[in-house]
């Protein structure tokens, strides 16, 4: 995430975690390589300044408390200014109408349309009932391209390419999409004068009177953000921020604490092109990722909420890394994958260990429906023998879960890519920190 940055970031934490003796002179060091890499990412000079003079009077002068080494203190005062760079907790987004209406505004380029797919699908995951309706007549591709994003997960959209009226395309789709739990707003990122496109802004919140307005910006233009946020909002209250292209340009970093500074929450951020992308913004959970200091906080979270859940059995973790892997775990995996994000994502938390082996398959969620359906099938022996598992077993199951014998054999195909691509995380994991944390978290 946000590329050079954080590699540097992570470098500065590291070198400091690696150093014996910590005094003025490694404080000093420390701040000048955040001080470098900050500016480096178009973060405010007067910030950069800012969060230097607390980290090193922190430093410097606060007694670390009982227990904690004059290192860990300070690992951890770079951690809370850097925190407190980025904003406060934001809110959540919290749905508490019928329909709830929001509307999307930015510039053309932003990644506003990826973005309203990537929230769609992002509150269609939490069983809510997502609609779009586009009102950008100016790009006519825009409605294409929202239905193209979102027909894979079945949202509706709502567009006339023809009719160059805004208004009259968002009341028909407020009529169309009553019954919804969520009606998302499209809206023209460009006009012939930027003038012109914030007066339609002021004119579709009059009418829509959105529950919530929400601001895309482009990560990769850094500080200026600041300026786009302060524009957008004088035309339109603007309820919470999106930055997006967080995953490449170092730069996000300075739109981050410029739309920060505004005061303006960020509640979400696109990190990739993917509808997967995307993530609920948390400062602190961002921060410690950005210093390499692994994501444990949000793996613990999701981790609690499946303990509650009680669906992932210890059992079937430590058979995952220790390499032995039948139908039960794959099962237990899928189970695990709905709770917690595909894999991969899982994967991506974990400290240390962030890509998966290449040839691991990948699972649509509607595919590993149909395999949860077709496992139902199977017998207490075939779980844990899937290599038993011949022709008449297969016609059985197939039967018995109103699925192809086709389904079946590519369900144990794509068992046994998964194998093979589990075996060698099991290898490099077992007993090693992935291994126990792992085993920790999902107790
Ligand atoms: P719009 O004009 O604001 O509607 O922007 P689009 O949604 O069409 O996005 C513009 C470009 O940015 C497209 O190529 C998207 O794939 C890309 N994009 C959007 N969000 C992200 C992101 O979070 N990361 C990356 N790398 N690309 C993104």
């Amino acid at each position: 995430m946000l590329g050079k940055l954080g590699k540097s970031l992570a470098k500065t934490m590291k070198k400091l975690a690696g150093m014996t003796i910590v005094d003025e002179e490694v404080v000093k060091e420390v701040i000048k390589d955040i001080q470098r890499a900050l500016i480096q990412a178009d973060v405010n000079i007067k910030l950069v300044f800012k969060l230097s003079k607390s980290i090193e009077e922190r430093a410097l002068n606060e007694e670390p408390p009982k227990g904690v080494t004059p290192k860990e203190h300070i690992i951890r005062i770079v951690y809370e200014e850097m925190v407190k760079l980025v904003g406060e907790t934001p809110k959540p987004l919290k749905i508490d109408k019928k329909p709830y209406k929001i509307l999307f505004i930015g510039l053309q380029g932003s990644g506003k349309t990826t973005t309203i797919g990537k929230l769609s699908r992002h509150l269609q995951k939490k069983g809510l009932n997502t609609a779009i309706v586009c009102t950008d007549t100016w790009r006519p591709a825009a409605f294409d391209q929202l239905k193209q994003l979102t027909q894979e997960i079945n949202i509706p959209v709502y567009g006339e390419p023809e009719n160059k009226n805004p208004l009259e395309i968002a009341n028909k789709g407020l009529e169309k999409f009553k019954d919804y739990d969520v009606i998302i707003f499209d809206t023209a990122g460009r006009h012939k004068e930027e003038k012109h496109l914030l007066e339609e802004m002021e004119q579709l919140s009059t009418a829509i009177k959105p529950d919530e307005t929400i601001l895309v910006i482009d990560g990769t233009i850094g500080q200026q953000a600041k300026e786009q946020a302060r524009a957008f909002s004088q035309s339109t209250p603007v309820g919470s921020i999106i930055v997006t292209k967080l995953d490449g340009s170092a730069k996000g970093g300075g739109a981050l604490s410029a739309v920060a500074e505004t005061g303006a929450p960020i509640k979400f951020i696109g990190t990739g092109e993917k509808l997967e992308d995307f993530e609920v913004f948390d400062p602190e959970r961002f921060i410690s990722r950005l210093l390499g200091m692994g994501d444990i906080r949000s793996l613990l979270e999701k981790a609690e909420e499946i303990a509650e859940e009680q669906e992932v059995s210890e059992e079937a973790v430590d058979a995952i890394l220790t390499g032995r892997f039948t139908l039960r775990e794959m099962k237990s995996q899928f189970e695990m994958m709905g709770k917690m994000g595909p894999l991969q994502q899982v994967i991506n938390m974990i400290p240390g260990l962030d890509k998966l082996p290449k040839n691991a398959p990948d699972a649509t969620e509607e595919k590993i429906k149909k395999y949860l359906t077709i496992m139902d099938s199977m017998t207490e022996y075939e779980l844990d023998h899937p290599e038993a598992i011949k022709h008449s077993r297969i016609k059985r199951i197939a039967r018995g879960s109103g699925t192809r014998n086709e389904d079946v054999k590519e369900l144990l195909k794509y068992y046994k890519v998964t194998k093979k691509a589990m075996k060698g995380l099991g290898r490099r994991n077992r007993g090693g920190p992935m291994g126990q944390l792992m085993r920790q978290f999902l107790r």
